[in-house]
């Protein structure tokens, strides 16, 4: 039944209205219809309707498959599209869940895209170790030569492996204020095998490689400066491999990188230039990356081992080093670029 029409017992105007005049309350329209009444009073039920003076209200229908029913079905009707004949079943609308197993057909085709998609080069990252590759800023690595028992040349009063140390530190500080990577082989007096030495700066995708040292001549004589580089790259013995491949080009064997270092050093320090020397010493020759191995100064020599002696010289030692390895990388990355600027003619 009508839940919002709520009617209150019709009470005859005998006992407190006027006769006739009866009250209904829609209280879910919140309104008041007053009507009057010819019939008894005590005839509660009766078609309010006929009575009203608004318009009366439109007869409900009852669906006749069910006329017992009492409420409306409050589903709505199911619209069909136009040109589909009521009784077909309508097409079911498009479900918003997506189903993987959709997609199964075409699994070997996105397989393929994906695998594409992870070949083509990224920028920002080096397409391989091609000659087009662009030369990357390398990971110094420097090497302070001798340490722990083995003390190297000892000579008026001075010990190779302490000179060795301080100025590879004082190098590894220069180095750092030019935005240069570096990795010390030792910072303190302990022994390393040769190898390890190259191992460290095999682990290196791009590095260069300076080890310090100092001479020494049996027969006192001798004097200046020389870097010497290894003429062939021998994979170390322990591994019997390089960890890494050879470096790309316009990396060298270290000749280049030897003759940068030296000439800085015979500018700056102004003593005697004794070259650039290929020789096949372990740390030089067990290094896949360009490597050099700098001698600087001859402890023997009674006048460079008072040099040697003086921190300050040996800061300019490091200075003239730090200056060739900038060079020589500034060398590199101009030689890329005109390869580059080259093959794109
Ligand atoms: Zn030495």
């Amino acid at each position: 039944m009508d839940q919002g029409v709520h009617r209150r017992k019709m009470v005859p105007r005998g006992c407190h209205q006027a006769p006739g005049r009866y009250t209904k309350i829609n209280r879910k329209a919140g309104a008041t219809t007053r009507f009057r009444s010819a019939i008894e009073p005590d005839l509660l039920h009766f078609p309010a309707h006929a009575f009203l003076k608004s318009t009366p209200p439109i007869p409900r229908r009852r669906p006749k498959t069910n006329p017992d029913q009492l409420r409306l079905p409050l589903q709505r009707p199911r619209i069909l599209p136009p040109g589909i004949p009521s009784g077909v079943k309508p097409p079911s609308p498009p479900r918003s869940s997506f189903r993987f197993s959709s997609l199964l057909p075409h699994l070997g085709l996105i397989l393929l895209l994906v695998g594409l998609w992870l070949a083509i080069p990224r920028s920002g990252t080096p397409a391989g170790d091609g000659a087009d590759a662009e030369p990357a800023i390398p990971v110094i690595v420097v090497d302070a030569g001798h340490g722990g028992h083995d003390n190297g040349a000892t000579k008026n009063g001075l010990v190779e492996k302490q000179l060795t140390l301080d100025t590879a530190l004082r190098l590894e500080a220069l180095l750092k204020k030019r935005g240069f990577q570096v990795i010390m082989t030792r910072r303190d007096d302990r022994f390393l095998e040769l190898h390890e030495r190259a191992d460290i700066a095999n682990a290196q995708r791009r590095a260069l490689f300076v080890s310090i040292h100092f001479n020494d001549s049996t027969t006192g004589s001798g004097d200046g400066v020389e870097t010497f580089f290894a003429s062939d790259k021998v994979a170390p013995s322990s591994s019997g491999l390089f960890s890494k491949p050879p470096e790309p080009p316009p990396a060298d064997n270290g000749a280049g990188f030897a003759q940068l270092v030296q000439q800085s050093l015979v500018k700056r320090l102004e003593v005697t230039d004794r070259g650039i020397k290929g020789r096949q010493f372990a740390v030089v020759r067990h290094t896949r990356c360009p490597a050099i191995l700098v001698e600087g100064g001859f402890v023997n020599n009674p006048a460079e081992a008072r040099k040697l002696a003086n921190p300050r010289y040996r800061d300019q030692i490091a200075a003239a080093i730090c200056d060739g390895v900038a060079a020589y990388h500034n060398k590199r990355v101009l030689e890329s670029e005109q390869t580059r600027v080259a093959k794109s003619k």
